[in-house]
């Protein structure tokens, strides 16, 4: 008998990916840019087509398939199967995501948002193995979290468990886009370590890093080449990162963090610096042991997301 096959879905504001996976292992995956669709029904279609084109490519009967699993930015309701305006995804408000993708498939749909469809990843096949508490948090463009806690996924009451990235860390601190202040997304995530550094850099016009826009990962290559000024941006914002992480520690009494997106590429140095501030900033009884490590997926774990929602 062969593993049974599993279908993933990755929606996400740049690219929407469609892949076949067979016992836990992704045989292929397709990907076109969402801006080529005119609309979320037209996206939706072009996933169904393109999942069906991989099932017969490969010759898998339906019966061989357990499940279709979406991983998608949220706002999202997991139970009704519905987008929930996402703001990388304009236009997307209340889109019945599930039903679409079942009706076109014939396929049983599970659907949830992005950063706790990757920390399931992680806790089933990556860094989180073993582990029966964890967080995921995802330091992109925003900061995300997804919370395994006493071996289950929480989502919390209203799906919005993990919203860490808005937790406050500064009270005067700088403002964040959901329009708060010091929140620790607006003082962490790669686009404040850009903007850190874009500051930084107007005190200094001779850096290379003067007179120009920066996003993190800007700043992480300058860092990596050896710039002093973009090595303390990055060091600053892993101080808060920590702050972020032993706040967490501290109410929820994890086993393991795993970091994806900035800290898989920012290197040794930025994650001691976050490993450094949580220790400071946590009580020794609850953060000895606890390891701080970068996800296990890496640059694939956004593909194995969506799949491991099916394994159970
Ligand atoms: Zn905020």
């Amino acid at each position: 008998m062969s593993a049974p096959h599993i279908i993933g879905i990755d929606i996400g504001g740049t690219k929407c990916a469609a892949c076949l996976a067979r016992g836990g292992q992704i045989v292929r995956r397709e990907d076109f840019p969402t801006a080529d669709e005119p609309g979320p029904d037209a996206v939706l279609r072009r996933l169904a087509a393109t999942a069906e084109g991989l099932l017969s490519r490969h010759r898998v009967p339906r019966e061989r398939v357990i499940g279709v699993g979406v991983s998608c930015g949220g706002p999202l309701d997991p139970e009704e199967g519905l987008i929930l305006s996402p703001p990388n995804l304009p236009g997307w408000d209340g889109v019945p995501a599930r039903r679409i993708l079942e009706q076109a498939l014939s396929l049983p749909v599970r659907i949830e948002n992005d950063a706790n469809a990757t920390a399931v990843a992680e806790w089933r096949l990556g860094a989180g193995r073993g582990f029966r508490s964890l967080a995921f948090l995802t330091v992109g463009t925003g900061i995300g979290a997804g919370l395994i806690l006493d071996g289950k996924l929480y989502r919390g009451k209203a799906g919005l468990a993990g919203e860490v990235g808005h937790s406050t860390i500064l009270p005067d601190g700088p403002l964040c886009r959901c329009g708060k202040r010091g929140c620790l997304e607006a003082l962490a995530s790669g686009s404040s370590i850009g903007r850190r550094a874009q500051a930084a850099a107007k005190e200094h016009p001779d850096s290379i890093l003067a007179g120009r826009e920066l996003t993190g990962r800007d700043v992480v290559e300058a860092a990596r080449a050896g710039d002093a000024l973009a090595r303390e941006a990055l060091l600053e914002s892993a101080r808060y990162l920590g702050i972020g992480i032993a706040n967490l520690l501290q109410i929820l009494d994890l086993e393991r963090v795993i970091l994806g997106t900035i800290a898989v590429h920012a290197g040794e140095e930025y994650l001691d610096a976050v490993r450094t501030s949580v220790r400071e900033h946590c009580w020794p009884s609850i953060c000895d042991g606890v390891e701080v490590v970068p996800c296990g997926l890496g640059d694939s774990a956004q593909d194995y997301a969506a799949i491991s929602l099916w394994l159970e």
